[in-house]
């Protein structure tokens, strides 16, 4: 039932939820479980950004996504170094997702979006609030917490708080 608002004219609509996931934290996993109750198909996109320093190597980043998302049958996870709107053009995919926090990621996401649809018309973007449990969670603060060997298990799935625990 509540995919039907966004299946326009019965064709499937497939969403992409990029980010960096370095790692993934429980306010990641929820926006993937809800976009994935609302769209046809959802494509989570780890971005190869190479200015950006991470922690953990794409690679390991995707191991872990993947292994995470496994529960959803309509979700899968790739990695793109393209302009996302580019990849998203090349795959068909017609609506960006967004985890929006506060003011603060609003304003960014907001500009984002804006320049995504300069870009690429034909394309939405759809912004979650996100879960009020996890509205302070972001990976910088788990790196921080894990850095100081402070209990995760509330903020991250398992398999994550494990690797953390090997990088400190
Ligand atoms: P980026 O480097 O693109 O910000 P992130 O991995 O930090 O990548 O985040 C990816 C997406 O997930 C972003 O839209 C972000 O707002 C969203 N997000 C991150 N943490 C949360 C959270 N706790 N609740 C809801 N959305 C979140």
């Amino acid at each position: 039932m509540m995919k039907q608002w966004a299946t326009i004219g019965n064709s499937m609509v497939k969403a992409a939820f990029p980010g960096s996931f370095d790692p993934l934290t429980f306010g990641h996993l929820n926006i993937i479980e809800r976009a994935a109750a609302l769209f046809d198909e959802l494509v989570v996109v780890l971005a190869e950004n190479r200015q950006k320093k991470t922690l953990f190597p794409l690679e390991e980043r995707m191991v872990m996504v993947s292994q995470l998302v496994l529960p959803w049958k309509n979700v899968s996870v790739t990695s793109s170094g393209l302009l996302m709107v580019e990849f998203m053009q090349e795959r068909g995919i017609s609506v960006l997702v967004r985890g929006v926090r506060g003011l603060e990621d609003f304003s960014y996401e907001y500009d984002l979006s804006l320049w995504n649809k300069t870009l690429a018309p034909e394309l939405e973007t759809i912004f979650l609030a996100p879960d009020p449990r996890y509205t302070l969670l972001r990976s910088s603060a788990i790196k921080e917490l894990a850095s100081f060997h402070r209990d995760l298990s509330s903020l991250v799935p398992p398999l994550v708080e494990e690797a953390l625990r090997k990088v400190f």
